[in-house]
């Protein structure tokens, strides 16, 4: 038996795998596509902080934005690029965002090249998005399988009916969801991501209407999750890779430009978001016993999440949005620190937010 099994191996899964094995605890790792092969796989895997002027996102993001640099720099300096950050207004609107942002930031700002637009120049960094998944989850056993069951039985959670672990975490993703909650609010977005060669040298990651890397020996990645409309379970027809390419090469071409461009590589996935954009880490409410208890007053502004009902010994960490790599390693720190220690979970990202909401408002009629 395992003492915790983690499903789904993209940066989530494997964050929490790392802080888990690093723990000494024995952990199984899953994942129906292997490592890293759902969003995290297609990632840019740019470290950047929010660049917007106030907000819950911006203020957990600026703290993951430090937490990560440092936690990458640290543990896997092999697998992380330190690099200058250029964030380009995209229009006047975002040229005040960016000037107030300039003005409130503690992070130093650097001397940026001159641009049309209103620009915010740091020191920031790029992982390598698949090498570092599969660093991460090293200790961890792995099984490429997809799961399709997951019963509790005599304080054990059974897995796919063959393995048996203690506890559960999912971090499955926009993928699949294992448990059916109706308040569970996350929704996939369609990213691509094309790696290209190019005699254009660049020195810095570059964000405005797409991300692009710094480029070296000649290679630099250009990747947006910028096709909303386009969901691979629901769309009729495939997605247009070439169609993909040329939106990416254009929107590229307001911030910088390429000369002898050959594309080399696609990476296409989809990324998971919260209906809140904030990211989801903790324990699970189990919502048909939980609306049974007849003290729980749902229509409450302010609900008290310790008194509802949770499945026992299961967490998830999801809905990172277009930010999973800035936000895994510190949701993952959360989470190790609830399932080792209780340590509480902060209730701006904790599950239980949207079961609160989906149950006053089904109380309410
Ligand atoms: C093109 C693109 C560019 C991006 N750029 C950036 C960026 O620059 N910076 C940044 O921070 N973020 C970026 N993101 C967002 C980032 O990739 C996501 O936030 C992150 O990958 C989410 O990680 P995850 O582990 O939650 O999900 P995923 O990586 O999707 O992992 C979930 C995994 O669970 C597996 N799974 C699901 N269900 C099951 C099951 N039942 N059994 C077994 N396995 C299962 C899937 O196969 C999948 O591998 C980008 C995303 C895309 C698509």
């Amino acid at each position: 038996m395992y003492d915790i099994a983690v499903i789904g191996a993209g940066i989530n899964g494997s964050c929490i795998t790392y802080e888990l094995t690093s723990a000494g605890k024995e952990v199984i790792l899953f994942d129906g596509g292997g490592i890293a092969s759902g969003g995290s796989g297609a990632a840019g895997a740019f470290i950047s902080p929010k660049f917007s002027k106030s907000g819950d996102l911006k203020d957990i993001l600026h703290s993951a934005f430090c937490y990560s640099l440092d936690f990458y720099e640290k543990n896997f300096s092999d697998l992380f690029t330190k690099c200058p950050l250029l964030h380009i207004a995209k229009d006047e609107v975002d040229d005040v965002t960016l000037r107030i942002y300039k003005e409130k930031t503690d992070l130093e700002l650097l001397d940026a090249p001159w641009q049309e637009r209103e620009t915010v120049s740091i020191n920031a960094g790029i992982v390598n998005a698949k090498s570092m998944c599969e660093a991460l989850s090293k200790s961890a056993n792995f099984k490429e399988e997809e799961i399709v069951s997951l019963e509790y039985a005599d304080g054990v959670w059974i897995i796919n009916e063959s393995y048996s672990a203690k506890e559960v975490v999912l971090a499955t993703g926009a993928y699949k969801t294992l448990l059916n909650e109706p308040y569970i609010k996350l929704r996939g977005v369609w990213g691509h991501r094309i790696d290209v060669k190019t005699s254009t040298d660049n020195a810095h990651s570059i964000h405005q209407f797409v991300s692009i890397s710094p480029s070296k020996r000649g290679l630099l990645s250009i990747g947006a999750t910028h096709n909303v409309h386009y969901h691979p379970e629901t769309a009729e027809e495939e997605y247009d890779i070439q169609e993909g390419r040329m939106e990416l090469l254009e929107k590229a071409s307001h911030s910088i430009h390429l000369e002898n461009i050959e594309i080399i590589e696609d990476y296409m996935g989809l990324r998971s978001g919260s209906f809140d954009y904030m990211p989801m880490v903790g324990p699970l409410v189990i919502s048909r016993e939980t609306l049974q208890s007849d003290t729980i007053h749902f229509q409450t502004k302010k609900p008290d999440f310790t008194s509802y009902t949770y499945y026992p010994n299961l967490t998830m960490i999801n809905g990172s949005g277009g930010y999973g790599f800035v936000l895994a390693p510190y949701l993952a720190k959360i989470l190790v620190e609830y399932i080792l220690s209780g340590k509480e979970v902060g209730k701006k990202v904790h599950p239980a937010r949207f079961f609160a909401r989906w149950a006053k408002k089904r109380s309410e009629g």
